[in-house]
Formats: C-alpha cells, sequence, structure tokens
C-alpha cells in the first residue's frame, strides 16, 4: 500500500493440506503466559498458536511451576527415574486457540516460577532430565481432546540446552529400538551462552548406553573437555546438516498498541498508525508522570529493556552516559540480572535524578508501557539470535538503535535519509563511542528532521511482523527435516 495507508493488513499464509499437516511438539522450559523470563517463553507461547492457525495438530509441552488456574488434571501418573530415584509425574492439559497446553507436575518444578533456573547445577540439571523424559512420552501417554498424539507424521520442536536432551532421548530410547522411525525433532536455539555444562562425569545422570557418552563430550579452550547437553542435542541433530536461521515473531495480540490492555489506564491510551501522533505523545507523557520525569514533549526518552547481562551491553550504556547526560534526553531503563549491573542502574537513577529512572525488576507491564512511551529503544546487545524488543519497538513507532548483529541486523534496516528508507540506526561493533555516533545521529533526526522521523515510526508500524510469516518459516524446516531423515 502507500506509506500512509491507515489499515495493518495482516497477511495471512494459506493453511496446509492433506499430507503435509503434522503433528508438532514444541518442548520448552518456559511458556508465556505461565512462564517467562525471556524471549523463550514468548515463543513457546506463540508459535504454536500460529503453527495451529496453518492446520497442524500442535502441543506445547512445559513444566508445571505453579497451580495454573485453566489446565487440569489429566489423570495420567508416570514414574521416571532421575539420578537413580523414582520420580512420579502428572501431567495437566488444557486446549487454548487451537493448541493442546501439556503441564508436567512434579514437586521438583513446584514453586519456581519466578526462578525457573534456580538452584545449583545438579537440581537444574536434575529438573531438565525429568522433563524431557516425561516430554518425549507425551505423545503415547496424554490423551488431548480424547486420543493421544501418536507418531503419525510427529515432528518435536526442542528448544535450548534445557531441552536438547529430548532428540537425544528419542534416538536412544526409541529409534535405536526401531520405534517412532519417521519422528523427526528439531533443536532450535534461542540462546547459545547456556548450554548445561558440567564435568564429563555428568554422563552418568543423564541414563544412556555408554556409547552415548562421546556425544556430551566437547572440548573448547576455557573449559577443556567437559560434559556438554546442548553440544549433545545439536551434534546429535546435525546428521541431518539443515541449519536456518528464523526471525521471530510478535504476538499480535500482546504486543500491538492498538488493543495492548497495558495502555489502557493510568493515563496511557491505545494508538494505531491513524492515532499515532496523538496517542503515543500522549503515553510518553503518561510514562514521564508514572516515573516521576519531567513531563515534556520535545525531550527525547530514550528506553532500555532487557535481561542485565554481559550479552545485552548494558556496559555500553554505562560508558555512554556521561556522553548522554549532556544531550537533553531521558533515559529510561527496565532490567535485572547481575546484581552488579543492577546496583549500577539504580546508581544511574540516583546520580541523575533529572533525566534518568532505573526500574530494576521484572515488570511486563513496564515493558509494554516504555516500549509505547519511549521514542527511542536502545539494544547494544553483544551478540542477540533474534531478539523481541527491537520488534516490538518497531510496531509501537518506536525507533531502535542497535548493535548490528545476529536478528538486531536482520530487522532493522539503517535508516537512510537519501531515499528515506530504513527503520532505525545500527552500528557495527560493540563499542560505547559508536553507540554515541549511531544515537547521536538518532538524536539529531529526532529534533531537526520531524518528516524523516515519523516515516521511521510509519514503516516500523507497518511491517508483517506476526507469528504467521515466522510459523511458515519454521513449518519448511519441519518439512525438510523430514525428507533429509
Ligand atoms: P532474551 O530472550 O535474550 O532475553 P529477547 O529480546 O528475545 O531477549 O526477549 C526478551 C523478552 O523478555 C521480551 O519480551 C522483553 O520484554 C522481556 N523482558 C526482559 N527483561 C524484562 C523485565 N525486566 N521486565 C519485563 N520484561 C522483560
Amino acid at each position: 500500500g502507500e506509506a500512509n495507508d491507515p489499515v495493518i493488513e495482516e497477511v495471512k499464509p494459506p493453511p496446509l493440506a492433506g499430507a503435509n499437516v503434522m503433528n508438532i511438539i514444541l518442548v520448552a522450559a518456559e511458556c508465556t503466559p505461565w512462564s517467562k523470563t525471556g524471549g523463550l517463553g514468548d515463543v513457546a507461547g506463540a508459535l504454536p498458536k500460529a503453527l495451529a492457525r496453518r492446520g497442524h495438530r500442535v502441543m506445547v509441552v512445559a513444566p508445571r511451576y505453579g497451580n495454573y488456574v485453566e489446565p487440569q488434571d489429566t489423570g495420567v501418573r508416570k514414574r521416571y527415574v532421575v539420578e537413580g530415584q523414582d520420580v512420579e509425574v502428572c501431567y495437566f492439559q488444557v486446549y487454548i486457540d487451537g493448541v493442546d497446553f501439556v503441564f508436567i507436575e512434579s514437586p521438583m518444578f513446584r514453586h519456581l516460577e519466578h526462578n525457573i533456573y534456580g538452584g545449583n547445577r545438579m537440581d537444574i540439571l536434575k529438573r531438565m532430565i525429568l522433563f524431557c523424559k516425561a516430554a518425549v512420552e507425551v505423545p503415547w501417554h496424554v490423551p488431548c481432546g480424547g486420543v493421544c498424539y501418536g507418531d503419525g507424521n510427529l515432528a518435536f520442536i526442542a528448544n535450548d540446552w534445557h531441552t536438547a536432551l529430548l532428540p537425544v532421548y528419542l534416538k536412544a530410547y526409541y529409534r535405536d529400538n526401531g520405534l517412532m522411525k519417521f519422528t523427526r525433532s528439531v533443536l532450535v536455539i534461542h540462546n547459545i551462552a547456556h548450554q548445561g555444562r558440567g564435568p564429563v562425569d555428568d554422563f552418568r545422570y543423564v541414563d544412556l548406553p555408554e556409547h552415548y557418552k562421546d556425544l556430551f563430550k566437547l572440548y573448547d579452550p576455557v573449559g577443556g573437555e567437559h560434559f556438554n547437553i546442548f553440544a549433545a542435542g545439536y551434534k546429535d541433530s546435525r546428521p541431518c546438516g539443515y541449519c536456518q536461521g528464523i526471525v521471530n515473531g510478535i504476538d499480535m495480540k500482546d504486543w500491538n498498541p492498538q488493543i495492548d490492555v497495558f495502555l489502557t489506564s493510568d493515563g496511557y491510551t491505545n494508538y494505531s498508525l491513524e492515532t499515532l501522533k496523538t496517542g503515543k505523545p500522549q503515553c510518553k507523557a503518561a510514562l514521564q508522570k508514572e516515573l516521576g520525569l519531567p513531563i515534556r514533549e520535545d525531550v527525547p526518552v530514550i528506553g532500555f529493556i532487557g535481561r542485565l547481562d554481559h550479552q545485552k551491553g548494558v556496559d555500553l550504556i554505562a560508558e555512554a552516559i556521561p556522553w548522554m547526560m549532556g544531550q537533553d534526553v531521558q533515559l529510561i531503563m527496565l532490567g535485572t540480572g547481575r546484581p552488579d549491573l543492577e546496583q549500577m542502574l539504580r546508581q544511574f537513577e540516583n546520580q541523575h535524578h533529572d533525566k534518568i529512572r532505573s526500574w530494576v525488576g521484572f515488570s511486563v507491564k513496564t515493558a509494554h508501557r516504555i516500549t509505547a512511551g519511549s521514542d527511542i529503544l536502545l539494544m547494544p546487545s553483544r551478540f542477540e539470535p533474534c531478539g523481541l524488543n527491537q520488534l516490538y519497538a518497531m510496531s509501537y513507532g518506536t525507533v531502535p538503535v542497535v548493535h548490528a548483529v545476529g536478528g538486531l541486523k536482520d530487522t532493522v534496516q539503517p535508516f537512510n535519509p537519501f531515499n528515506e528508507s530504513g527503520l532505525g540506526w545500527t552500528f557495527d561493533s560493540a563499542e560505547a563511542n559508536k553507540l554515541i555516533h549511531a544515537l547521536g545521529n538518532c538524536l539529531f533526526t529526532y529534533q531537526e528532521y520531524k518528516q524523516s522521523w515519523e516515516g521511521l515510526q510509519r514503516r516500523g508500524m507497518m511491517q508483517d511482523l506476526s507469528w504467521d510469516n515466522a510459523a511458515q518459516n519454521y513449518e519448511e524446516v519441519l518439512v525438510a527435516a523430514k525428507y533429509q531423515w
């Protein structure tokens, strides 16, 4: 459509038919809205629904960390061995938006909803072993709508190291015995920084035949030879030889300024392309008011949301703060993570109370409000497989300034003032002076070229960032996995 086309049209790919319809089971340690620490939870909550819209029968399997309201006890009880102990699990289930959500209940998972990856290395390892053992059996034990999935045209989607054992169990417990021969598995990498590492001897906990030991061995200069669950899942997937990057989508019910439930009170407002010019400033004023910053429409508000971790480049922002504080800006940061970085954020606010607000905590509501009320979103991640916050930002008319790496590079085309194209600003190495240069250009455009700014906002908002796109790409990988098996 035209650049000023006021309607966002959701382009839905046609649903699949017949032989291409799959049974898909996505297995993840977290799943929005029940559990979430980051992007993985969002993906597990939304991708399955989009796959179901394409005609597949889709299930999500996650641990039951709390007393969730909707999922009901199926009555199915099973026992699995973890570290020599028999552990009983129950399976809970609920059908929502075309997807079967199955939760595995065990005392090992209970009360962890705010601490999913908490505990010592052995605790976490045992949880993930139990989870993967229980999940690989789901197609046989857990009736959904009265019928178990079985193994007909079945594909598992495992995610990160927590569930990288699943493809290995599928092979060792089933395929090596001539069972589930056509069931395939895909391992999705959301964050490769965590790999489930331990001493080589940890192999004894995973209950696999001795000849599987090498699969778990990895050598690197830092850790030497060690036990690595992610490596096992990865090597196990390798024979298939198929590897592809997929950009995540946005859950258009959750992250949509038109219907965002967190923008309906406290002075905020829902807005769309048509009401951008009044709605967004209103959200900005509400945000400034809520956080006790001077309420000024002309000052650019810069937001940051993310885990406080070396990955996210918070230290680059720290280095840039003296420069930033020389500009007429407001900076709002939301995050939790490394205690020293949390402390650093609090200190920023104390030192520059007229310009900085630091919210140390995990607040989905605040994340939505910052996304809506900011003019600029800063994302200087050192690495970023995909990144969701820059996508949310663009769909809210908030212009991203990002380190050009991974998914950030793929999704934020740099602004080109000569032909008025692009979506934001990028810098090509993770250094504070590069960040300052990019942010400086961004602020200059914000102040001096209102038309260009509005173009950036509109182009960001008009993109189709829905999960329907991403689901189609996932489907291609699943189909390719099938034919290469
Ligand atoms: P990652 O998965 O590496 O954490 P992503 O950008 O892919 O990074 O996803 C992060 C998700 O977690 C986003 O939905 C973001 O809004 C959310 N998030 C991160 N930190 C917080 C926080 N402190 N409060 C609320 N939401 C947060």
